[in-house]
């Protein structure tokens, strides 16, 4: 029997989390949930999906507008085994009580503190760990593009001192009431927040992380500088190293991906759907290593790099698969997603 998903929360999250979990083999999406109608909720019930009323919400809006809910967000907590919260920061955490009454397990994204959950989970780092848990958090974008990388990195080498510059992007590409658009703003707490939050997956991670926020709507790149206690035999092998680890996007120079908008032309080019780029997308041309020091930059598309995270994450919760390689494997090829 398929094991029964719901979200709440149908924006840019929740929406395309929603659409995975009905790609699974061994999911069943059973409805989401919404707080009023707009362009989302119609796409939601053109596609029939049952639509279920959150927060504020009331049936005669969305009736007003056409379109027909299934009840509210307790009929849907009632009907699955797992709520996927994909609410908008902070509200995750007052709906955290609601699933617990309703008995169900329930998974936070990034927006969250870490304490909403019992652990915090990145598939290819943490996946044994949290096992049977009944509370996850998905770390946000930027955190598990980091992890992702340390799950190449840290096994193989060691790290002795990373270092990672975030150039983040200001807004998504649906957002018109968020900037900057024009200037660059340095976050000015130093280290920012995502060190900290890798650490909720690697404990002793010697991670510094600053950011600054930059007009575009495309991508985060991270610049990384990683000193290795053990050292690699050259660029080949952590070139290697990410074309070996799940998730990855390499790009050669001849393919002529000079940035994040030919990374995401990519995305485009090669999508059925809404042309998201679920890896980590690294360039081989910009890998150098040199001696224990290590040099790279990757580029994280915010809207959908937790997407797979968060399938496997039910997988975890839900003890659906022998091991974490297993279920990574099960949600790439049913979400096209192949090694770099
Ligand atoms: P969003 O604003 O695009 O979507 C949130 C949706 O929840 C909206 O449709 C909103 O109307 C709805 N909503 C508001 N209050 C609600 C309530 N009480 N009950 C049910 N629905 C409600 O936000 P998002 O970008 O999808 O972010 C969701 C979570 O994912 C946040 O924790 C965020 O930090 C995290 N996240 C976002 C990104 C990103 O770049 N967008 C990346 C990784 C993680």
């Amino acid at each position: 029997m398929k094991v029964r998903v719901g979200v709440n929360g149908y924006g840019t999250i929740g929406k395309r989390v929603a659409d995975a979990v009905a790609r699974q083999p061994d999911l069943e999406l059973v409805g989401v949930a919404k707080t009023r109608p707009n362009f989302e909720a119609r796409r939601a019930f053109e596609r029939r999906i049952p639509l279920y009323l959150a927060g504020p919400g009331t049936a005669a809006d969305f009736d007003a507008a056409g379109i027909r809910t299934a009840g509210t967000l307790a009929d849907l907590l009632g009907r699955v085994d797992v709520i996927v919260d994909a609410t908008p920061d902070k509200v995750g955490r007052e709906n955290r009580a609601a699933y617990e009454r309703a008995g169900i397990r329930a998974i936070f994204q990034g927006g969250e503190k870490a304490d909403v959950a019992e652990a915090s989970f990145s598939a290819l780092s943490n996946y044994a760990a949290c096992r049977g848990k009944r509370r996850l958090r998905i770390v946000s974008c930027n955190t598990t593009g980091i992890a992702r990388a340390a799950a190449a990195i840290e096994p193989r080498w060691g790290v002795e001192r990373w270092d990672v510059v975030l150039v983040r992007r200001a807004t998504d590409p649906a957002d018109s009431h968020k900037g900057p658009v024009n200037g660059i703003v340095p976050t000015l707490q130093i280290p920012s927040h995502h060190g900290p939050d890798v650490r909720t997956i690697y404990p002793e991670l010697p991670i510094t992380t600053t950011a600054l926020v930059v007009p575009t709507t495309l991508m985060h790149v991270h610049v990384n500088h990683v000193r290795f206690r053990r050292v690699p035999g050259g660029r080949a092998e952590l070139v290697a190293a990410f074309r070996e680890t799940p998730r990855f996007r390499l790009f050669a120079s001849w393919e002529h991906v000079e940035g994040t908008a030919q990374a995401m032309e990519v995305a485009r080019d090669r999508s059925e759907g809404r042309g998201d780029m679920m890896e980590n997308v690294v360039w081989e041309e910009g890998v150098r290593v040199d001696g224990s020091d290590a040099y790279f930059f990757q580029a994280i598309h915010q809207e959908s790099i937790v997407v797979p995270e968060n399938i496997d994450a039910i997988r975890a919760m839900m003890d659906l698969a022998p091991d974490g390689a297993a279920s990574v494997a099960i949600t790439d090829r049913a979400l096209g997603l192949g090694r770099a």
